[in-house]
């Protein structure tokens, strides 16, 4: 019999934990590893029992188990197969039943779009244009983020030629990846401190996400990215100019049009100093900048930007990928902007509505292509540089992404993944038992920042050598030659208009 006013769950486990009771050793370390409190033991029976209705598949007690008892599988058994109402579709009308409220959810959409990076085959030298062989020859991977000059002017009496062209602040990469904005609240300090600590390794920058900087890390603001959202949080003088670079946050591609949220459990002490909002309390920050309602607004904010950092820094704006991107990325270059983050609808995020999150936005293949063309055509193109994400998952991504015309990319869940994310999706909860999406002090201690930094370091060093292979591979000796070089793209299995977008033949032409 249910207690009177609280109504007995009818949602099913979506997972079974299963102990193989002969090889645990009743140790009892995967009752402490679960960061959601589903393996408990009992001393009744001498063993572990799992709560399969806490379990959210995170694999931490899978990973620590030192017997490899554990199994965590689907709950196939939960519903009678259905083409039209999914499980998924049946497990949120139970859920929605019994609250009545939004379905929170977070990471990147899970739904089963096409993934066009996976439609898209590169090109390789053969015969009479060769390849260069990239262990022998120099390959170079180094970019440059901001305003480019269309030409450079020097002074004919000099000698050696001096420049006489002034050049805009620009960021300069080693690798052609940042990580990209993920805020001290939604991931915990050993996080920041690890890719601030491969940010300054790798020779490229982390991104503060909108929860400003911790004053620990300020020694590191030559590998920083400070971003300036709608709620300001953590926004001051000082903030600002301890950056690389400043990014004005319009949009993310998990949630476009609509704010940030981040639960009071998740606001710390340490992280409401940050943020400068009081601990315990949701953090939400609101779906528009109260300050911009057009173009001319968001280049008042640009320019206010760059005025308090006496015009030395890159100034960028970040916006989600949707309909009319290129249209929008056309009055975001003439704001001044010195630099576009264009992030896809499966850039993933710490809290987030699940109807938006798989319902709002378009991929990032899409909307690369639509607006490297427009500001092509309207030869704006050297005005701005463009970084995309959303979706970035290996690094034959990146090379794509630069030939459909970025000049770098950023990663976020990849980033997470390399740190021990299993992409459970429940960031929102603040229990995450790998220290990531946590403020709890028993679980953040779980991540090493100096080996967090090491396996971040290990994934961007993997990555640039699968790069240097396939830039050999293509007869090219310098990422920035490949960038927008399309001709060098086919697809396979895309629609005609498909592949107009992407401005790609198909494969066999
Ligand atoms: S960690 Fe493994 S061996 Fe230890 S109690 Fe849990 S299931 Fe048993
Ligand atoms: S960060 Fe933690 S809670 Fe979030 S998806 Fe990854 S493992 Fe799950």
């Amino acid at each position: 019999m249910s207690t009177p006013g609280v109504m007995a769950t009818q949602v099913p486990p979506e997972f079974t934990v299963e102990i193989n009771e002969r090889k645990c050793v009743r140790c009892k370390r995967c009752t402490t590893e679960c960061g959601f409190e589903a393996l408990t033991y009992s001393r009744e029976y001498d063993a572990i029992v799992a709560d399969d209705a806490k379990c959210v598949a995170c694999h931490r007690c899978v990973t620590m188990c030192p017997k490899h008892a554990i199994r965590v599988t689907d709950n196939s058994l939960a519903y009678k197969a259905n083409a039209n109402f999914s499980d998924i579709h049946r497990k949120n009308i139970l859920k929605q039943a019994e609250t009545g409220g939004i379905l929170l959810t977070a990471m990147g959409c899970d739904r089963d779009y096409p993934v066009l990076w996976d439609h898209i085959l590169i090109d390789a030298c053969q015969v009479t244009n060769p390849s260069i062989d990239p262990l022998r020859e120099p390959m170079e991977l180094r970019t440059y983020i901001g305003r480019k000059p269309d030409c450079l002017e020097f002074d004919p009496d000099s000698d050696p030629l001096k420049l006489k062209t002034e050049l805009a602040p620009n960021l300069k990469l080693d690798v052609p990846v940042v990580f990209g904005g993920m805020s001290y609240g939604s991931v915990s300090y050993p996080v920041h401190k690890s890719l601030m600590l491969a940010a300054e390794r790798c020779g490229t920058f982390m991104n503060t996400g909108e929860g400003g900087l911790h004053r620990d890390f300020y020694r590191h603001k030559d590998h920083v990215i400070v971003q300036c959202a709608s709620g300001r949080f953590g926004v001051h003088e000082e903030y600002l100019n301890a950056g690389a670079a400043i990014e004005i946050k319009i949009g993310q591609g998990a949630k476009p049009g609509i704010g940030g949220h981040l639960p009071g459990e998740k606001v710390s002490e340490d992280v409401s100093k940050t943020r400068m909002i009081p601990a315990g309390t949701d953090a939400l920050s609101p779906a528009p900048h109260h300050d911009i309602y057009s173009i001319e607004d968001l280049s008042q904010l640009i320019y206010a930007l760059k005025e308090a950092t006496r015009y030395r820094k890159p100034v960028g704006v970040k916006v989600a990928a949707v309909h009319n991107i290129a249209a929008i990325c056309s009055g975001i270059v003439r704001a001044g902007a010195d630099y576009i983050s264009i992030d896809g609808f499966r850039g993933g995020t710490g809290a987030a509505p699940r109807v938006i999150r798989d319902n709002v936005g378009i991929p990032i293949e899409l909307a690369l292509a639509a607006v490297d063309d427009r500001l092509r055509q309207e030869g704006i193109r050297n005005q701005t540089s463009l970084i995309c994400g959303g979706g970035i998952r290996q690094s034959s991504d990146v090379i794509k992404a630069i030939a459909l015309g970025a000049d770098a990319v950023m990663i976020g869940t990849s980033a997470l993944v390399a740190l021990g994310c299993r992409v459970c999706q429940k960031c929102n909860t603040g229990k995450c038992s790998w220290g990531i999406a946590t403020q709890n002090p028993r679980l953040t201690a779980r991540l090493d920042p100096e080996e967090g930094a090491q396996r971040l370091t290990n994934l961007l060093n993997a990555w640039s050598h699968e790069t240097q292979e396939v830039l050999g591979a293509l007869g090219v000796n310098a990422i920035e030659s490949l960038r927008g070089s399309r001709e060098r793209l086919r697809g396979v299995g895309l629609d005609e208009k498909t592949l107009e977008i992407l401005g790609i033949k198909p494969a066999g032409r």
